[in-house]
């Protein structure tokens, strides 16, 4: 959590009560979550904080690299990590997990020969169900 504060100090970024109760939040869901579910649980939590004020600190996070978005149907999800990750759906509920998945080094030379660029990073988008 203190990483993530000095990170935005770094940045430049002012860190509000408001910005706090949002990355607070991120950092213990460890989940992607709407801004709607955002602002659900941190007044459902007792947190006086505004709709508006919420999308912006999450676009102001966004935008400054500081966590993660996803582009899904739905609309967008927020999670609290920023480094390159993949991420294993749940074809039933819906739920995303991040994952850490590393591709075999010959697997990423074949694509680099294929394509004639150098992969600099990777994400997967796997999709499953639990297993019977
Ligand atoms: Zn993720």
């Amino acid at each position: 959590m203190d990483d993530v504060y000095r990170r935005c100090r770094d940045l430049g970024m002012r860190l509000s009560r408001q910005r706090r109760m949002v990355l607070d939040l991120l950092w213990s869901e460890k989940s992607h979550l709407s801004a709607r579910d955002i602002f659900e649980k941190l007044n459902n939590l007792g947190r006086n904080i505004g709709h508006t004020s919420v999308y912006q600190n999450l676009e102001a996070l966004q935008s400054a690299g500081v966590i993660e978005c996803l582009d899904r149907a739905s609309g967008r999800l927020y999670g609290y990590r920023s480094d390159p990750h993949s991420h294993l759906t749940c074809a039933e509920t819906g739920d995303i997990r991040d994952l850490d998945v590393e591709l075999p080094p010959e697997l990423l030379e074949q694509i680099e020969r294929h394509t004639g660029y150098c992969i600099e990073s990777y994400t997967l988008h796997l999709t499953g169900r639990p297993r019977p």
